[in-house]
């Protein structure tokens, strides 16, 4: 007998590996590998999380009035134009799949999130790379990459794992420069991070012209990674087409509870960014006094270069941490062998990150 076909290209995608959360033999693990929030979540999300159990019998409200109406009043949108996904990963998946198809081809940046070139791949579509310069996305040479079948550009802003931005000029000027019949995706999952007066996640656009979406998430600054829950701001057209592609009841329950809390605390949030901001920056100072490049980031993660030199590279960096308990992102599989990446933790792990990198470095491992 044999097994089903799935369709041509399926076989060819990798699946996406997540951050480990444990080590063998280590107990208390400190997981600095997936960009969660360092603060965890706001008490009050978990407060309506917990007061929901009895109804979890219920169906959600599969079109999630309560969270987008909180976000339209918040940032002035008209509700009708977010839908909200299990996770952006669902909406950058499901624009691709609404969008490209077999014989399209779907762009990004070089190191741009992973998740665009399997949903390239899962469409059909062929996943293309333009280079960077300074390891963020350059916009000439998006445009240069782009062909008669380019359906798609992804841009993640401020990209993963890089951490880097592109300003909003620039980003308009990405805009400017693409056909019109381009969709230009903007996943804007760390923006919340950012304090750069240059720096938009691109509503502008969304607002301009009926060619560009923004994609948000309640991973990140809102510390929700487990519930799934992302959204989507779109022109009308787009969003109509999302509300056809979706399931009824994507977001789970769940995720819109404790999504409307979180949301609706702007003190904890406040708290996670201004964290973030201190310790970041203190890592980032604390690497650079041991002789590690880091790349500057606006985001809750540093991407750190090691030397390429036996011993002290990346790689020994990184089994030593893990020696340690402690689990970072490796980026060969992002193309950047020299290169870990370190989430931002609460002030315990960050401290224990840069103590343990210390003593790596000082050769006392
Ligand atoms: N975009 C980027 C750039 C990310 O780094 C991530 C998460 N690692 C996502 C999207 C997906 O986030 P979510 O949990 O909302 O699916």
């Amino acid at each position: 007998m044999s097994a089903p076909a799935p369709r041509p290209g399926i076989m060819d995608v990798r699946p996406y590996v997540g951050g480990e959360s444990a080590l063998e033999g280590v107990s208390r693990v400190i997981k600095l590998s997936s960009n969660e929030g360092a603060l965890g979540p706001s008490p009050k999300a978990m407060e309506a999380l917990a007061a929901l159990a009895p109804e979890i019998h219920r169906y959600p409200d599969g079109g999630a009035t309560e969270l987008r109406a909180a976000i339209a009043a918040r940032f002035g949108f008209a509700a009708d134009r977010i839908v909200c996904g299990a996770g952006s990963d669902e909406l950058l998946g499901l624009l691709c799949r609404a969008y490209a198809g077999p014989g399209d081809e779907v762009l990004q940046s070089e190191h741009g999130f992973l998740m665009y070139a399997i949903a390239a791949k899962v469409s059909g579509a062929t996943p293309v790379k333009a280079a960077e310069v300074d390891l963020t996305a350059s916009v000439d040479n998006l445009l240069a990459a782009v062909t008669p079948r380019t359906k798609i550009v992804y841009l993640a802003n401020p990209n993963n794992p890089t951490g880097t931005y592109l300003p909003k000029d620039e980003v308009a000027r990405l805009r400017a420069g693409l056909p019109d019949h381009v969709l230009l995706v903007i996943d804007a999952a760390y923006s919340e991070f950012v304090s750069a007066e240059d720096y938009s996640c691109g509503k502008e656009l969304v607002e301009a012209g009926e060619n560009t979406v923004v994609c948000r998430t309640f991973s990140k600054i809102y510390a929700l990674g487990g519930l799934r829950l992302g959204w989507a701001y779109c022109p009308d057209s787009i969003a109509d087409v999302l509300n056809r592609v979706r399931g009824p009841f994507n977001v789970s329950s769940s995720a819109l509870i404790a999504g409307l809390a979180a949301f609706n605390d702007t003190e904890h949030y406040a708290r996670a960014k201004s964290h973030n901001e201190a310790w970041r920056s203190w890592l980032a100072d604390r690497l650079t006094e041991l002789g590690l490049t880091v790349v500057p980031s606006v985001a809750n993660f540093l991407l750190v270069h090691f030397p390429h030199e036996a011993g002290r590279d990346a790689a020994a960096a990184d089994a030593y941490l893990r020696r340690n308990g402690i689990i970072v992102r490796a980026m060969a599989s992002y193309g950047l062998p020299d290169s870990l990446r370190i989430t931002i933790g609460n002030a315990e792990e960050t401290q224990a990150v840069a103590e343990t990198l210390a003593t790596f470095l000082a050769g006392e491992a």
